[in-house]
């Protein structure tokens, strides 16, 4: 599902760069749920932008489901994240001028679907959200927010599900009701689940844990 080569990854800083990933190889299977933990600004997030296309590497390749990344145009990144991803990022990203429903439909609209209102309908039930979807993102809890933001990650039942700290802003018992969805979608879909937590109890729900640390991805 993944394998990533010798990437190497770094950010300019004034007159020089600053290295964030340093020779990362990585394989992962289609079915696994993968955990990747380390301290805070060890390029935990920079990896799943990596693996999202949504930035690109100093060195080294990025292949998703036989795709290699490095190769490929915006436009065609575009299209492999809306046709075999589903990212759930740290601060939700909901548009806040559609509702909880319009959140989940939109994905599902833009690939023509003609059954998105029905398939939103029937994830937002699954989330617990039935109740809440012609609320606005600012009329929802924190907890009910990242609900949509997964409902509408997971909707089109993507292959790849990478999920940045989904349980970070939210407290224990929210926490846990989303990262049950989260593992109840992945079980249920047989999608590659790829997230980066704080939580130890969460990682270890994962079949494999990865620790990120001066720049390097090491087995935990
Ligand atoms: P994590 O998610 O593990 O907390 P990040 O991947 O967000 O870490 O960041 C890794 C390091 O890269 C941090 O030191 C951060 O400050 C730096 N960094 C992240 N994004 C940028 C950017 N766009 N420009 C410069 N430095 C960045
Ligand atoms: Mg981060």
């Amino acid at each position: 599902m993944i394998d990533l080569k010798d990437l190497h990854m770094s950010y300019p800083v004034e007159q020089s760069r600053v290295a964030v990933l340093q020779d990362v190889n990585l394989a992962i299977q289609a079915g696994e749920s993968v955990a990747v933990v380390g301290p805070s600004g060890s390029g935990k997030t920079t990896l799943l932008l990596l693996l999202a296309g949504l930035d690109h590497p100093d060195s080294g390749t990025i292949e998703i489901q036989g795709v290699v990344l490095n190769e490929r145009s915006a436009d065609d990144l575009a299209d492999l994240r809306r046709d075999r991803m589903g990212i759930v990022f740290q601060s939700f990203h909901l548009i806040p001028s559609l509702t909880a429903l319009g959140n989940v439909t939109l994905p599902l609209e833009i690939a023509g679907d003609p059954e998105a209102t029905a398939k939103a309908r029937e994830i937002l039930q699954r989330v617990g959200l039935a109740h809440r979807e012609s609320h606005y993102p600012m009329q929802l809890s924190g907890g009910e927010q990242q609900r949509v933001a997964i409902a509408r990650a997971l909707v089109h039942a993507p292959p790849l599900i990478l999920a940045d700290e989904p349980t970070g802003n939210l407290d224990k018992a929210t926490g846990s009701g989303v990262s049950d969805l989260l593992f109840d979608l992945h079980d249920n879909l047989g999608s590659t689940l790829v997230l980066v937590t704080h939580d130890s109890a969460l990682a270890a729900r994962c079949d494999r844990q990865l620790r990120l640390d001066g720049g390097c991805l090491v087995e935990a």
